[in-house]
């Protein structure tokens, strides 16, 4: 099954995005060339949405692996819908465009679909990742999101991103930039960690609102030790049992029916395909009530590294 544009969804500014998007963030003992066979064996198993980031380091082998499978004739790059982001050293204004041109680079490619800030908090830029003080304190600095995103829309301008949108943000931090005198493209969508375990009712109903897309990462419980998947969550497994499904099918259903975008991590070929198989199945009201009702606010994501910065916590507030 190919995922192209009739399993995908519009988004505000007129593009469309695949609902299933492969995830390509993995632990730094995965190889560089473990990454490029992962993304062409999901190409030709029938992603179409490829999800990375400059924090990723994973650019370079993503861009082979697409070059490879245009080459290949598998698909054009019109099939393609590709996403990166800016990652928080680079959120000064004046550095937006640098980053992506340096992503693009290395994807091989002259445009991405969808270009997000990955993260509402600035770091000190340089050449660490996330630059600690003598303490071993994270090194935050004060940037206005709002002069942020108008480099992120001169990107769109530019030709360099076909949509621009934003990740892990809460309601303030989306309606602030919503609110930006001069608005001239609004954030199409906001990634954030979501599954039934955290289920992001009241961020949800605030972007269907706001016709921002709700993208979803983690929906599978990410590699966390203390995963429902890992667990068999015993709801989501009997919902799993009576459909003839697995709990990752179950889980990744869940948001496909909610309206969400989703994405799912597997390097690993038969589980690649397992998820793709998300399409072929129906949760009834039930099903979904049930799953709706699984909620704890649990975060496998606590971003510990960003304590310390002035703008942590946030993730609870509105
Ligand atoms: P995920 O997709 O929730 O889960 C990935 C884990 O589930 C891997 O350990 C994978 O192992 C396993 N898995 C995959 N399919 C499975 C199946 N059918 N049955 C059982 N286990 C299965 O986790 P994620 O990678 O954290 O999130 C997805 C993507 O979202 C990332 O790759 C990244 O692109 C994006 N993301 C974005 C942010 C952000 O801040 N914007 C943060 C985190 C992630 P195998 O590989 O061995 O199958």
């Amino acid at each position: 099954m190919s995922l192209g544009k009739h399993l995908s969804k519009r988004l505000a500014d007129g593009h469309v995005i695949p609902v299933l998007g492969f995830g390509t963030s993995a632990p730094p003992k995965v190889t560089e060339s473990d990454v490029e066979e992962a993304t062409e064996r999901a190409i030709s198993a029938g992603y179409r949405h490829i999800d990375t980031a400059y924090i990723y380091q994973n650019e370079k082998a993503i861009g082979r692996a697409l070059q490879k499978k245009m080459a290949d004739g598998a698909v054009t790059r019109d099939d393609l819908f590709c996403t990166t982001k800016v990652w928080s050293t680079f959120l000064r204004p004046e550095l937006v465009r640098t980053s992506l041109e340096m992503s693009l680079k290395k994807l091989q490619l002259s445009y991405v679909d969808l270009y997000l800030i990955h993260f509402p908090v600035a770091l000190k830029p340089g050449e660490e990742m996330v630059p600690k003080d003598a303490q071993g304190r994270v090194v935050s600095e004060q940037v206005d999101l709002r002069a942020t995103w108008e480099a992120m829309e001169a990107c769109k301008k530019a030709g360099l991103a076909r949509s621009i949108g934003v990740s892990n943000f809460n309601c303030r931090q989306l309606e602030l930039i919503l609110n930006k005198p001069g608005l001239q493209y609004k954030p199409v969508c906001n990634q954030v960690e979501c599954h039934p375990y955290l289920n992001q009712s009241q961020l949800l109903s605030f972007c269907r609102s706001k016709d921002i897309v709700l993208v979803a990462y983690g929906a599978l419980g990410s590699d966390s030790g203390k995963t429902w998947r890992k667990r068999d969550d015993p709801v989501i497994k009997a919902i799993a049992d009576k459909r003839g499904r697995t709990p990752a099918q179950v889980a990744l259903r869940f948001q496909l029916q909610r309206g969400l975008v989703v994405l799912a991590k597997s390097f690993n070929e038969q589980r690649m395909r397992e998820n793709l198989q998300a399409f072929d199945f129906q949760l009834t009201s039930e099903d979904m009530q049930s799953l709706e009702g699984l909620n704890r606010n649990w975060r496998y994501f606590p971003e510990t590294s960003f304590r310390d910065s002035p703008n942590y916590p946030y993730f609870d507030e509105y």
